[in-house]
């Protein structure tokens, strides 16, 4: 696979500018970016183009999950072909992990793969949808199930850009980057408990470096298993009973980041059940999700509902829930045959 590099920081403007001249792309490129950040930064994007060299033209989706389909992707392939784009035109996506995922199954599939870029603008996106490679648009019976495995050519992310992210966002995004603590390291929930304040006063330094820590911990697992045979699986901490619950309240009431903290609650108290951690890790857990201001329990939704969306989860293969449990603070385990009675007392317990 080849490598790519991943550029965290503030002013990268010359360091974008140099990395487009010292690539051979051809001189047309596409920024493709929503209706909330085009106004505050997609000029700003194609500038550093044109004195890169490039003709790039700015192409502009509604913002929101929605626009992750086959109809909007068909009209920026429109857009694409009428700017005069060939094979080696850059794609660019300048936005959250909706235009990530959008931009990059374009980049994928325009005349067979064209290069792609990656300029994450919101947290989430930055620790996590624009690493890995993989880029999707959903289908009206479920998300993500069009879709491709794509890797950039090269991911900038700027830090002045999450002065204008919504906090509710910073929030989302966060709860992934506590994901990481709990599945793969320590010192990093460490790290996080003793910064909250910095991190959610965006504090530079430690930005940068829960940034760069969720990217490196995402990069490791998914570079020891590209295509999710086995280890990828256990990024998928909390996810399980996280999608359950974005399904129950169709997509309306949680954001991702929120499902998943309940969901790694529930994952939590489920490995509690099992004998496999201690209350104290359980509680470790609420209490940095809470102070980052996650919730702990899902309101509104059936508890049978959500046992039954676990097994149509589209990581549930033959009838057989892949559970990523705790063992430790920075250490879990996959088990298949959990009982299901732990399973129904623990989702009423996040309800
Ligand atoms: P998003 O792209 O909808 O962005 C969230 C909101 O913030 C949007 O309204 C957006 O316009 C706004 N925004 C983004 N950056 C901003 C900024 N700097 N200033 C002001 N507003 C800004 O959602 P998201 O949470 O970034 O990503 C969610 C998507 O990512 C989902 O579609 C999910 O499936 C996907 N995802 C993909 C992967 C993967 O591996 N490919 C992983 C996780 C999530
Ligand atoms: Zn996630």
């Amino acid at each position: 696979e080849k490598s790519y590099n991943i550029y965290i920081g503030h002013n990268l403007e010359t360091t974008i500018i140099d990395f487009f001249k010292a690539q051979k792309y051809s001189q047309k490129a596409l920024i493709i970016t929503d209706t909330n950040i085009a106004p505050l930064y997609a000029d700003s994007v194609k500038d550093l183009l044109t004195k890169a060299g490039f003709n790039a033209k700015i192409a502009i989706i509604p913002a929101g999950e929605q626009s992750k389909s086959l109809s909007v992707a068909e009209t920026l392939y429109t857009q694409a072909i009428e700017h005069g784009l060939d094979r080696k035109s850059p794609i660019i996506a300048l936005g959250g992990g909706v235009v990530g995922d959008l931009a990059g199954f374009i980049a994928a599939t325009f005349m067979r793969g064209v290069p792609f870029i990656q300029m994450p603008t919101s947290l989430l996106a930055q620790v996590d949808s624009s690493v890995g490679g993989k880029v999707a648009v959903n289908h009206a019976l479920g998300k993500n199930l069009i879709g491709a495995f794509y890797q950039p050519q090269a991911v900038f992310m700027d830090l002045e850009m999450m002065k204008t992210l919504p906090t509710r966002e910073i929030s989302t995004g966060l709860g992934e980057v506590i994901k990481y603590g709990f599945i793969y390291d320590h010192n990093f929930y460490t790290y996080l408990t003793e910064h909250q304040q910095e991190i959610l006063q965006l504090k530079p330094e430690a930005l940068i470096h829960i940034i760069a820590r969720s990217c490196e911990i995402k990069a490791d697992v998914v570079s020891k298993d590209e295509c999710e045979a086995g280890l990828r699986a256990i990024l998928n901490f909390g996810h399980t009973l996280g999608h359950a619950i974005e399904k129950e309240t169709n997509y309306a009431v949680y954001n991702h980041g929120e499902a998943v903290a309940i969901g790694m609650v529930g994952a939590s108290k489920l490995s509690f059940k099992l004998g496999l951690i201690s209350q104290d890790v359980v509680d470790k857990m609420c209490q940095l999700l809470a102070n980052m201001n996650l919730p702990l329990k899902a309101k509104n939704c059936n508890a049978q509902k959500i046992y039954q969306d676990i097994f149509h989860d589209k990581k549930t293969v033959n009838g057989k829930v892949n559970w990523v449990l705790l063992e430790d603070i920075g250490k879990v385990c996959i088990k298949k045959d959990v009982p299901e009675k732990l399973v129904k007392e623990t989702i009423l317990e996040i309800l």
